[in-house]
């Protein structure tokens, strides 16, 4: 196509109005149209990445293939794009200053006073344009974290005005608010739009596309409106109406043809529109799946909160989907739960997940319901420290090593089945111990991994620290729980299972972040497809 086409996101009103939906969907579209996109996300925090934020912070913790603990839009830009990311996909405020300041350190600025102007917005320009220069991308979609006015997106927005003088009609800026209802009134309001963007022109920057975020359906008149006060063409006023699912969006912003407007703005042909079939076809038979009662999931986890574990959710409500039922997930806070109160918890569960996590807190009530489900045959699926989990408790609880635990939990367990290995020991930066990325894993052929991915060699994503210890080993197989994954590199175990039970499997890495809308996640199909025939077997 020739030179790599800009489009930036930004946000304004509120946070969490959906900027990663609407970047994604804006990709989606773009790609359907025959073009070769990427997106990436700038966060104007000063942690290097988020790798050490507490999901409560800042909801999961995304990790891409080549190992980046990344910002949980990423997540998204996958799941819709179905493309794999990177670490140049995520810059940190953290991440421009310590790059400034090494070349400072190193001397390559020649004794020049480093300055936020010139020096941080052109390390921000030079990230924006690294990955269209490197891989020639059509178009690079690059969203802005936070909000229009916060002093730390100042930088940005200042590169964001030079670059779209420097690169003209190859650049544009997608500006997304929202329209609050006032109940009392029975009117949607434009105004804090409008302060909005008066807040983006006083940087310099005209928005090209205003996509406004509402409850309500905006009419004709509220849209000239903003076309009129807000200085944009009236096409270039999209509606973003809440829908019932996420994957909804680009094809509300196709009927609005806001892909069009972008490709006329930036003098590209408009061709055909795009039918989407696959993706139609996903969104039509998640709706024919929620005519029927939903099949109800736990997820037995310690982070209170819908964006801790995006990835798993996302996986399991699109695994719901291609085995034509709604997953509905129900989160259970682990440090509640106890012997007493588990059946009662765990009371019509069709399928249980034990979610990975870090720490202590919490971390007895998985046991609890590990030891359920297992003694009561419940489909489980273990991750990350889910899979540590199920375990221990069967060290525990079969093996009988009543003080079984991982290095983790305790550093001085005598029964230590899970455990840091040798050459992690000498490490002890933060933030730089864990496996982190994608590893080989060769699957054995017999088992519940293999019969779901139907190959014996897959590579997956992860994010930890301690492994399953193989000196405990041949005692787990004895007993009758498998490890049915195994580095070949590193002969660490992947995965466990209990094939004795209807679906019992732990897995080390985090099968959830490649999970996409059309490419569900094989594990996750299978355990849902066991969850739903539990379901059944419990009925009759
Ligand atoms: N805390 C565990 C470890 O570091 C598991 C991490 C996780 O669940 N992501 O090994």
């Amino acid at each position: 196509m020739g030179e790599t086409k800009y489009i930036f996101v930004t946000g304004g009103v509120a946070s969490s109005l959906g900027k990663g939906i609407i970047s994604s969907s804006i990709g989606k579209l773009l790609q359907a149209r025959g073009y070769n996109v990427t997106i990436q996300k700038f966060d104007p925090y000063i942690n290097i990445d988020p790798g050490t934020l507490n999901p409560y912070e800042h909801g999961e913790c995304y990790v891409t293939v080549d190992g980046h603990e990344a910002d949980l839009d990423l997540g998204h830009y996958e799941r819709f794009l179905g493309i794999q990311t990177t670490k140049a996909n995520n810059i940190t405020t953290g991440r421009i200053y310590k790059s400034v300041i090494d070349k400072e350190r190193r001397g390559d600025y020649l004794g020049k006073t480093i300055q936020v102007i010139p020096h941080i917005t052109d390390e921000i320009k030079r990230n924006v344009k690294l990955l269209g220069n490197k891989y020639k991308f059509d178009f690079v979609i690059t969203e802005i974290g936070g909000t229009v006015g916060d002093i730390e997106s100042l930088p940005y927005l200042e590169s964001i005005r030079q670059l779209k003088r420097e690169l003209g009609k190859n650049a544009l800026c997608v500006h997304l608010t929202y329209v609050p209802y006032l109940a009392a009134a029975g009117e949607l309001k434009t105004k804090p739009t409008q302060h909005s963007v008066k807040e983006l022109q006083s940087v310099g920057i005209q928005p090209d596309i205003i996509v406004l975020r509402t409850e309500h359906p905006l009419n004709e008149g509220l849209r000239k409106k903003v076309a009129l006060f807000c200085n944009v063409d009236e096409k270039a006023v999209v509606q973003s109406l809440d829908a019932p699912t996420i994957y909804e969006v680009p094809l509300l912003m196709q009927e609005q043809e806001l892909d069009s407007t972008i490709l006329e703005k930036m003098g590209l042909p408009l061709g055909e529109t795009p039918e989407l079939g696959p993706w139609r076809t996903f969104l039509e038979r998640r709706h024919a799946a929620r005519s029927k009662a939903p099949v109800d999931i736990a997820l037995v986890g310690k982070y209170d909160l819908q964006d801790a574990y995006k990835s798993i959710r996302e996986a399991l409500s699109q695994a719901g989907t291609y085995n034509d039922r709604e997953v509905e997930v129900h989160f259970i806070n682990s440090e509640n739960l106890t012997d007493e109160n588990v059946a009662e918890a765990l009371k019509g569960m069709a399928g249980v997940m034990i979610g990975p996590g870090f720490g202590q807190r919490g971390i007895d009530g998985k046991f609890v319901a590990i030891k359920y489900t297992r003694t009561h045959d419940i489909p489980t699926f273990g991750i990350c420290l889910g899979m540590q989990c199920i375990a221990i408790e069967f060290a525990r609880n079969v093996l009988g090593y009543a003080d079984a635990n991982s290095r983790e939990m305790n550093e001085k367990t005598p029964h230590n089945v899970i455990d840091i290995m040798e050459e992690q020991k000498a490490v002890t930066n933060m933030g730089g111990t864990m496996r982190l990325g994608a590893y080989e894993c060769v699957l054995q052929k017999d088992s519940k991994a293999f019969e779901a991915y139907g190959k014996e060699h897959i590579q997956e994503r992860h994010r930890h620290r301690y492994e399953f210890n193989n000196d405990y080993k041949a005692r787990y197989e004895a007993a009758g729980m498998k490890c049915t994954g195994i580095n070949p590199e590193s002969d660490l175990v992947e995965i466990v299972e209990i094939p004795a039970l209807k679906w019992f499997v732990g897995t080390q890495f985090h099968p959830e972040y490649t999970s996409t809308v059309l490419n569900p996640h094989p594990l996750f199909l299978s355990f849902v497809k066991a969850a739903i025939e539990n379901e059944k077997a419990s009925i009759n």
